[in-house]
């Protein structure tokens, strides 16, 4: 069975994504999937070449033809998502697709058409293949793209015989957040000592806690608000909940960030640590 691990936080800027990247240098039998459809960066930090590039068709979304439109308005009245404007104009970032108005139009003037929401890309990097993808702006189905991102994740390592699969989910509790942690193995969540880190983490939490998923925390910069990462661990333990890393914050790591290097491969002495190497280990077995 593969390995499935999933880095999620309930808010951006909790350094998920660098956590990531941290984690990929230790595995040698890996594929990589950066989730985090609306805003892919892990491939910042963990460079490779594009092997393969394709359009993500997410759903259909109709057409009208005004040749054979006799403006009855049945299209308009019936579609639930009061995407058809009285004058019989499609508004395409309310329409879901649902091909209502296509089956009530009586003169066919309705069809309904592929639509592209994303690009998909393979790309090849030291460490493992990497699948990720990008939503195009405005579009809403990421939970799709994710789905998709994973399916052809599993699908490389079942190819090459890759027994891991380490997923860069996105920040929140959406629905593309729901489609990066299902049937994974593990999920790591990392947060920070802020009041809107605990805010966000308990909906994360809540949110984990409906899914068969073996959770563990990472307060990050816990050294910034001891107060507050006591109080999250205080939670996580009534919540049963494991804190299983607290990293507190260096300079070094920004640095190496805003240099693109990946902070485990530095001279960080965290990354040196007794508890990062444990930490390695239980993400292996
Ligand atoms: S249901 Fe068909 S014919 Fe009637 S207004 Fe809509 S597109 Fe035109
Ligand atoms: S496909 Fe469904 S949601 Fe979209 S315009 Fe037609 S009836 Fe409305």
């Amino acid at each position: 069975m593969i390995n499935e691990i999933v880095i999620i936080s309930g808010k951006g800027g909790t350094g998920k994504t660098s956590l990531t990247a941290s984690i990929i240098p230790y595995f040698n039998d890996l594929v990589i999937a950066d989730c985090d459809v609306d805003a892919p960066d892990l491939n910042i930090l963990i460079q490779g070449d594009t092997v393969e590039e394709k359009d993500f068709i997410g759903f259909q979304r109709p057409i009208i033809n005004y040749d054979k439109c006799n403006y009855c308005g049945l299209c308009h009245t019936s579609c639930n998502f009061n995407a058809i404007s009285e004058d019989i104009i499609i508004n395409e970032s309310a329409c879901e697709g649902c091909k209502v108005c296509e089956y009530v139009c009586p003169t066919n003037a309705i069809t309904m058409h592929d639509t592209v929401i994303g690009k998909i890309f393979h790309r090849k990097t030291v460490f493992g293949p990497m699948i990720d993808a990008r939503l195009i702006p405005g579009e809403e189905s990421s939970g799709k793209l994710v789905a998709e991102v994973r399916k052809l994740a599993r699908e490389v390592a079942y190819k090459e015989n890759r027994n891991t699969i380490i997923i860069d989910g996105s920040p929140g509790i959406a629905c593309n957040v729901i489609s990066a942690i299902t049937g994974v193995s593990k999920a790591i969540i990392v947060t920070e000592p802020t009041i809107s880190g605990l805010h966000d983490l308990k909906k994360v939490v809540h949110l984990i806690k409906m899914f068969s998923v073996e959770a563990k925390v990472i307060i990050n910069k816990y050294d910034l608000s001891l107060s507050k990462a006591k109080e999250i661990k205080k939670y996580l333990d009534l919540m049963g909940i494991e804190t299983i890393l607290e990293i507190p914050f260096d300079i070094e790591i920004v640095n190496s960030i805003s240099n693109l290097q990946i902070p485990s491969t530095t001279n960080i002495p965290f990354f040196t640590s007794k508890k990062w190497f444990e930490f390695i280990e239980y993400l292996r077995k």
